[in-house]
């Protein structure tokens, strides 16, 4: 089924996982994925690594979640650093295995790349692979958006003409970069709506695992950690499962906030560890199992 169906219907939960580096990872995800499904997510979603390097990985994991665990999947598919022919490949094979969402990005540029630099005469934007997409292909589309804009645009208004070009190129809905104020989400949907952008923007919300994790993450996509959570993460240091827990709490308060202004769908970046997911959606009253802390 394609997402905007659900969405046109329901408003979502939906999970996103990633392949590992090589097979033997494999069990951890779909060990993840054992463990949400009691909360019956609408739809689950699978990375695509830098470069297309975990590609195979991607395909297994949707085609076999979708057929096995018979939940509805979306399939990411970058652009930077592949060839057309090598994109167009892996969403043909994405297409002969049933599957029937991608989100369309562009990936991070390697670093040292000159920015916004097309590699291999591949693809230079989602924009032109979304638009790729809707000329050779029947899949529902998604794309990313950035309430707080994306690194590499001059300001918020190119970076919300780029978000307009994503849509106006045939995105059905919009998952943004992770915030944790949820103010800046509430923003960038006035801003958008008053630009003209009338697609789901769903938003992403990625519980805080550790603290080095969070720091690192949020320096490299460019959102900020407000001043109280940033002085309680100085004050748990590197007590992960304090950190854990203080990342449970925020997480729920901030999806109680957005659930109740009437957010189309809330969009967990699970990290493949589906402990603060589920337990999240059990304080908010979805019913389902607790994961072993740890997961
Ligand atoms: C929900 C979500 C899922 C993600 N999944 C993955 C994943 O699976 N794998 C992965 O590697 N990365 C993933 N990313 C990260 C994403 O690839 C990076 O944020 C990347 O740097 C930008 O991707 P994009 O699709 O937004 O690119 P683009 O739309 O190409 O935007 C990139 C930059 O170029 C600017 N821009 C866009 N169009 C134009 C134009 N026509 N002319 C000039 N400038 C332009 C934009 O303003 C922006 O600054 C994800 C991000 C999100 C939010």
């Amino acid at each position: 089924m394609r997402i905007k169906e659900i969405l046109d219907s329901k408003r979502t939960i939906s999970c996103e996982f990633f392949p590992p580096k090589t097979a033997d990872g494999m069990d951890v995800v779909f060990r993840a994925v054992d463990r949400l499904q009691p909360f019956n997510p609408d739809f689950v979603s699978v990375t695509y690594g830098a470069g297309g390097s975990t590609r195979g990985f991607t395909e297994e994991i949707v085609t076999k979640i979708k057929s096995e665990a018979q939940l509805e999947v979306m399939a990411h598919q970058t652009c930077v650093g592949q060839t057309q022919e090598e994109v167009h490949d892996s969403l043909a094979r994405l297409e002969a295995a049933g599957i029937e969402n991608v989100i369309a990005l562009r990936g991070d540029l390697p670093q040292g790349d000159n920015v916004g630099a097309p590699a291999k005469s591949g693809f230079s934007h989602a924009s032109d692979l979304i638009g790729h997409i809707r000329g050779n292909f029947d899949f529902g589309v998604a794309a990313a958006c950035y309430p707080e804009g994306h690194t590499e645009s001059a300001d918020l208004d190119a970076d919300m003409e780029h978000t307009k070009l994503r849509v106006s190129q045939g995105a059905d809905f919009l998952i943004t970069q992770l915030f944790y104020n949820n103010n800046h989400y509430f923003d960038f949907v006035e801003r958008a709506q008053k630009s003209g952008i009338n697609v789901p923007i769903l938003p992403g919300v990625l519980p805080i695992l550790t603290t080095s994790q969070v720091r690192r993450f949020t320096t490299l996509c460019g959102a900020k950690i407000p001043p109280e959570l940033d002085k309680q993460l100085d004050k748990f240091g590197e007590d992960d499962d304090a950190v854990r827990e203080l990342g449970v709490e925020h997480a729920t308060r901030q999806v109680r906030e957005l659930w109740d202004a009437g957010v189309p769908g809330v969009h967990f970046y699970v990290l493949n560890r589906s402990y603060s997911v589920s337990k999240i959606l059990a304080n908010l009253g979805l019913k389902g199992h607790t994961a072993l802390a740890g997961e």
